[in-house]
C-alpha cells in the first residue's frame, strides 16, 4: 500500500476511487487476518460507506484533505459511537460507546476511513497484546513472536498494510515499542498535545494518543490530523499546532547545528548487542546528516520502571473501580447480593495482568502504604524529569534504543511479567516526564527482526522529532523493506 500523499495524489487525479482503496486493505485484512489476529472488529460496511462519502466528494469536484479516503485502524481502547469498544477484557465484552471519542471524531471529519478495532493487552496492560482476552496477535516479521504491546493490533496491521496508519496508546512505551518490534514509525506526543476524550483511561497522567505509519510523513500528517486543544480534556493544551509536515527536510545541515544526546544510561547490561550495534550505526548516520552527537548522563533514568510500576497501578485501580457490573459491560449471573455481584463480576471480568494492577495499585494507595511508595514514586518522577531537564540544557534531542531487545517468541514472557515489564525501560521515563518519543527503523537482526531508534523531544517539540527521524529514514532504506508475508 501506498504512502498517504501517494493515495491522496491518485484520488484527486481520479486514477482510484477511495472505495478501490478501501477494499484493498479489507482484502489484504480477510487475507491476513487468520495469521495475524490484528483486528478485533472489522467495521468493512461502514468503511465502503465513508469511501463512498469521499468517492462522491471529488466526483461534485470539492477538495479533500490528505487523510480522505485513507484506511486507518483504531486501537480497541478509543470509543467508537455504535461500535464494540472492548479495551480487549472479557469486562467490556458488550460495550457498545454512546458516544464517540475525540481522535475519532477529528479522523471522521477529516474523511479518514476506519476499518477496524485493533487488538491489545487488556486495558493496555502489558507489552505483548498476549493479554487480551481475546486473541493473540502476531508479529509480521515472524509468526511466531510478539508484535509488542499494548498497541500490537495496531503495529502489526500496520506493518502488514492492512490499514495504512493506525492509532495507538502509549502510557509507558505502548507506541513506540511495537512500532520498534513491527518496523514501523511510532510516536508518543507530548502529554496533552491531543485529547483522552473517549480513551478508556488506564494511568491518566501517563496515557497518550499516538500515530503508527510506514513512513515518518505519514506519522506527521496523522498526528496534525488529531492534535489540538479540547475542551473535553482537562489535561488538554492550549497551544498552537504547527504544520508538522512543514519540519521534514533531507539532512539536518540547515540552520544552527541541531544536538543530539546519546543516553548513556541506555548502554550496557540487557541491552541486546545487535540493538547496540544497529542505534550505534544510526548515531554516525546522523552525524553525517549534520547533527552533532553527544553523550550525555540521565542517572535517575533507571528509576523510572520502579516508579511507574507504582504509579501506573495506582491509577489505574482508580480507574477501573468503575467496571462493577452495575453501570455498562458484563455482569456475573446468579449473584446473590450486591458485593457477590460485584465481586464474581470483577473476578470473572479480569484478566490476571488487570487483577495484578489493581491489586498493587490498591495496595500502594493504602493508608500507611501511601507514603513509603505513591508518594515515593511520584518524588522519584520528579527527578527523573530534572534529568531531563538537565540533558535539555545541553542538547535539542535525546536518543537511545526503543526496546532492549527484537521481538520475541509468544508465550516466552508469559508466565514472567517482571522480564515483561523491563522490556520497557527506555521508554517509560518518557511518560513520566510528558516529553514526545518517537521510534523509527534503524536496522535488523540476524533472524530479519527489526530493530527501533528511539528519539525523544522537549515538550511540543514533536516537529524536532519529526525532522530527525525524517532525514534518518530518507538517508536509510529500512523502512523499504517488507516482511516475506506481503510477497
Ligand atoms: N508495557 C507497559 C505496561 O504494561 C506500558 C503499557 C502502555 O504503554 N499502555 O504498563
Amino acid at each position: 500500500m501506498a504512502s498517504i500523499r501517494e493515495l491522496h495524489t491518485q484520488l484527486i487525479k481520479k486514477e482510484r476511487s477511495a472505495v478501490e482503496i478501501t477494499q484493498e486493505a479489507l482484502d489484504r485484512i480477510q487475507a491476513l487476518e487468520p495469521q495475524l489476529h490484528s483486528f478485533l472488529c472489522i467495521t468493512a460496511e461502514k468503511a465502503l460507506q465513508q469511501a463512498q462519502e469521499v468517492d462522491a466528494k471529488i466526483a461534485s469536484g470539492e477538495e479533500i484533505g490528505l487523510l480522505a479516503g485513507i484506511p486507518i485502524g483504531i486501537k480497541d481502547n478509543m470509543c467508537t459511537k455504535g461500535i464494540l469498544t472492548t479495551c480487549a477484557s472479557r469486562i467490556l465484552e458488550n460495550f457498545v460507546p454512546p458516544y464517540e471519542s475525540t481522535v475519532t471524531q477529528k479522523l471522521a471529519e477529516a474523511g479518514a476511513v476506519m476499518v477496524g478495532k485493533t487488538n491489545l493487552d487488556e486495558f493496555a496492560m502489558g507489552g505483548s497484546t498476549e493479554t487480551s482476552a481475546y486473541q493473540i496477535t502476531t508479529n509480521p516479521w515472524d509468526l511466531s513472536r510478539v508484535p509488542g504491546g499494548s498497541s500490537g493490533g495496531s503495529a502489526a496491521a500496520v506493518a502488514a498494510e492492512e490499514c495504512v496508519v493506525a492509532l495507538g496508546s502509549d502510557t509507558g512505551g505502548s507506541i513506540r515499542q511495537p512500532a520498534s518490534f513491527c518496523g514501523i514509525v511510532g510516536l508518543k506526543p507530548t502529554y496533552g498535545l491531543v485529547s483522552r476524550y473517549g480513551l478508556v483511561a488506564f494511568a491518566s497522567s501517563l496515557d497518550q494518543i499516538g500515530p503508527f505509519a510506514r513512513t515518518v510523513e505519514d506519522a506527521a500528517i496523522l498526528l496534525n490530523a488529531i492534535a489540538g486543544y479540547d475542551p473535553k480534556d482537562s489535561t488538554s493544551l492550549k497551544v498552537d499546532i504547527p504544520d508538522y509536515t512543514a519540519s521534514l527536510k533531507a539532512d539536518l545541515k540547515s540552520g544552527r547545528k541541531l544536538k543530539i544526546g546519546v543516553i548513556k544510561e541506555t548502554f550496557g547490561e540487557g541491552l541486546d548487542p545487535v540493538v547496540e550495534q544497529a542505534v550505534t550505526k544510526a548515531f554516525d548516520q546522523l552525524k553525517n546528516l549534520g547533527a552533532e552527537i553527544h553523550f550525555i548522563s540521565c542517572p535517575r533514568f533507571r528509576y523510572g520502571l520502579p516508579s511507574y510500576y507504582v504509579i501506573a497501578p495506582s491509577e489505574a485501580s482508580a480507574n477501573l473501580a468503575r467496571y462493577d457490573g452495575v453501570k455498562y459491560g458484563y455482569r456475573a449471573p446468579e449473584a446473590d447480593n450486591l458485593l457477590s455481584m460485584y465481586t464474581r463480576t470483577r473476578a470473572a471480568g479480569f484478566g490476571a495482568e488487570v487483577k495484578r494492577r489493581i491489586m498493587i495499585g490498591t495496595y500502594t494507595l493504602s493508608a500507611g502504604y501511601y507514603d513509603a511508595y505513591y508518594l515515593k514514586a511520584q518524588k522519584v518522577r520528579t527527578l527523573i524529569k530534572q534529568d531531563f531537564e538537565k540533558a535539555f540544557e545541553e542538547v535539542d534531542v535525546l536518543a537511545c534504543p526503543t526496546a532492549p531487545t527484537t521481538a520475541y517468541k509468544v508465550g516466552e514472557k508469559t508466565t514472567d511479567p517482571l522480564s515483561m515489564y523491563l522490556v520497557d525501560l527506555m521508554t517509560i521515563p518518557v511518560n513520566l516526564a510528558g516529553l514526545p518519543g518517537i521510534s523509527v527503523p534503524c536496522g535488523f537482526d540476524d533472524k530479519g527482526l527489526p530493530i527501533g531508534l528511539q528519539l525523544i523531544g522537549q515538550v511540543l517539540r514533536e516537529d524536532q522529532l519529526f525532522q530527525v527521524a525524517h532525514a534518518y529514514e530518507q538517508s536509510t532504506t529500512w523502512h523499504l523493506r517488507k516482511p516475506e508475508l506481503l510477497s
